[in-house]
């Protein structure tokens, strides 16, 4: 009898049991170039605004869960971001320089088409442009980072739901008898918005990509936060059409890369890798309101593809940081010298050295990298992982075959 009375309480038990969480609604964030330097200058920027010595954190930093990443490549202990993107969208790493490819050119199967494939609707979206490493390896193959428009080609062939970003670096190829790439993605069956009021006219479509509508800045990128004019699309912007575009019953997984810490990190200018960090903190508000409405379904993830410039809070065997000294600075290093000004380079190094905000280098390190996760399953982004782990713990958390 009590054997009989135990066998029951287990069966009732087991019945009891509720099917595995998944994540429904996934917001992936890649802070291109972004340290814990770069978040903690963010944080010590903000703090200082308010007129405290300390950090006020990010909403991102504030996360419950922290984990990090090693971001070396299969060649380099230093990843490009084109070896990086490949192991955060496929979970293999590859030679520096090559996008979603193994180091022998086979091509990778990014994650983005297994969850296409499970039902969930997809967007990619970045600050740059959309043919640039990061959003590339989440959508295309090419044995060269540098053969944009075979990456551009390819965007059309994913039936992917959702592109937003600022446009392509090579949007008519190299030869004459190469199709734009903006038609191939209309005859694709894609309708282009330009800009957000655009965006906000559009009919109804099924497939949308989102650029930016008026191209005033280098290499087709969205502006700097630094640099940014009234009208001009934003991150947050990217995020809020893409959410509009692709909420649906199902669910739906978003990889959105905010582009230019790295630039402004390649470049060793502070302020601006700041106010990008501080940009894409507004992008992350923006699916947090978001999963305020859907706490029991969606996920957060904040990561980097690897730190830029060696970035320090500290310079020159001294014990304070003085961020009022980045007031003085209006635009970008990249802009001023855009413009001619031959001058910019010194001024900014001079600004960073009186901030004290320390660089090691004008390219990336191979320090490992912080990832913030929250909401449905984000415990498993806990802890040291490596960056190929990654996209299989987002497929896991989507209940998705890696
Ligand atoms: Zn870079």
């Amino acid at each position: 009898m009590k054997r009989f009375l135990i066998l029951l309480a287990i069966v009732a038990l087991v019945g009891c049991q509720e099917a595995p969480r998944q994540a429904k609604y996934v917001f992936f964030f890649i802070g291109d170039g972004m340290g814990l330097a770069q978040v903690a200058a963010a944080e010590a920027y903000l703090s200082n605004s308010n007129g405290d010595l300390g950090f006020d954190a990010l909403n991102f930093s504030r996360f419950p869960v922290l984990g990090t990443i090693t971001t070396y490549s299969a060649s380099n202990w230093i990843t490009c971001s084109s070896a990086a993107g490949t192991a955060l969208a496929t979970g293999t790493k590859t030679t520096n320089g090559m996008l979603g490819v193994t180091p022998d050119t086979v091509a990778l199967k990014a994650i983005t088409y297994k969850i296409k494939e499970a039902g969930y609707k997809v967007g990619v979206s970045s600050t740059v442009t959309l043919d640039h490493a990061t959003p590339g390896a989440f959508y295309a193959n090419a044995a060269s980072r540098n053969d944009y428009y075979t990456i551009a080609t390819q965007l059309p062939e994913t039936g992917f739901d959702f592109f937003g970003g600022g446009g392509f670096i090579l949007p008519e190829g190299r030869r004459k008898d190469q199709v734009r790439v903006t038609d191939l993605i209309e005859q694709a069956g894609y309708k282009i918005a330009y800009g957000m009021d655009d965006f906000r006219q559009l009919s109804s479509t099924d497939k949308l990509v989102l650029l930016q509508d008026e191209t005033r800045d280098f290499m087709g990128a969205l502006p700097y936060a630094i640099d940014r004019r009234e009208g001009d699309m934003t991150h947050a912007d990217i995020v809020s059409a893409a959410i509009e575009f692709l909420e649906n019953e199902k669910g739906f997984f978003l990889m959105s890369e905010s582009g230019r810490i790295d630039w402004a990190c390649h470049s060793n200018d502070g302020k601006t890798s700041i106010l990008e960090t501080l940009d894409l903190h507004q992008a992350v508000q923006v699916a947090m309101e978001f999963a305020q409405k859907h706490p029991e379904e969606t996920l957060i993830i904040v990561t980097a593809d690897h730190e830029t410039g060696g970035m320090a809070l500290g310079w020159e065997s001294q014990y304070n940081m003085y961020f009022d000294q980045l007031e003085e600075q209006k635009a970008s290093k990249d802009i001023l010298l855009q413009s001619g000004d031959d001058k910019a380079g010194e001024i900014v190094v001079e600004i960073n050295r009186r901030a004290r905000i320390g660089w090691t280098t004008s390219a990336h390190t191979g320090i490992p990298v912080p990832v913030y996760a929250m909401g449905t399953n984000s415990e498993l982004f806990m802890g040291r992982m490596d960056n190929t782990d990654i996209p299989k713990k987002i497929c896991e958390a989507m209940g998705v075959d890696f």
